[in-house]
């Protein structure tokens, strides 16, 4: 079994996720008392939100590119970034490591092409819905057409990952918001929604929407731990 690096902490509520999530497969595929050897380097997610707000992309690219380094150093055997957004800087870590980064749109866009979808609505933080890393990825690489809300809802989709989901809180008055701009996505030709936000799945699972939901984090970490075996 290969050792996982998790580069955690954004937040810290989403990478427990992603422990619970590795563990329990690596248990579903070996039995017994078995369990994933992985090591978490879990940063301050308040630097690391501030830095994002003010745009200050390349003082995170060098945050993400040390803690990897440090982690591949530790003895990691393959790389995960525990966050959607933080995807931005994927390609330049992974040019700074000689282990493979588990890239979360690839895993994602995996599970899109078995359920064969061509068109998907997309939730997450302003920078994954907005900016071309993510989505670009999809089209690009995978041929998926990617709808993304309004203005408005991005502004109010973001609002509720920073101001709630990343501190733990989880509304009903949010998780209304959040099944009304699924309902425009579906209304605009979506087959199905990314939870493209590792904190999401806290509020809104496959039983509350009607088509196909991408769970970012349970795919990312699930593709995790079948990698490391
Ligand atoms: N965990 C979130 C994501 O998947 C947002 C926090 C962050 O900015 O990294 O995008």
């Amino acid at each position: 079994m290969k050792t996982i690096g998790l580069i955690g902490g954004m937040s810290w509520e989403s990478s427990l996720e992603y422990y619970r999530i590795i563990n329990e497969k690596v248990k579903e595929e070996l039995g017994g008392h078995h369990s994933a050897e992985l090591i978490l380097y879990s940063v301050d997610f308040e630097e690391i939100q501030v830095l994002q707000h003010k745009n200050k992309w390349d003082d995170l690219t060098k945050i993400m590119v040390n803690t990897a380094k440090v982690l591949e150093k530790a003895g990691a055997g393959l790389m995960v970034i525990c966050t959607n957004t933080m995807h931005k800087m994927a390609d330049d870590v992974q040019k700074n490591i000689a282990v493979p980064l588990i890239h979360i749109a690839d895993a994602t866009a995996q599970s899109i092409q078995q359920r064969e979808l061509k068109r998907v609505g997309l939730l997450g933080t302003k920078f994954t819905m907005e900016q071309d890393f993510y989505k670009g990825r999809l089209s690009e690489k995978f041929d998926i057409d990617v709808v993304i809300p309004d203005e408005k809802d991005r502004e109010i989709i973001h609002e509720i990952i920073y101001s709630d989901l990343c501190l733990n809180k989880v509304e009903e008055s949010s998780k209304k918001e959040f099944l009304r701009v699924i309902d425009k996505l579906l209304d605009n030709g979506a087959e199905g929604v990314i939870l493209g936000c590792t904190e999401i799945p806290l509020l809104i699972n496959q039983k509350d929407v009607p088509v196909p939901v991408f769970d970012t984090t349970a795919i990312h970490a699930e593709k995790a731990a079948i990698e490391a075996l």
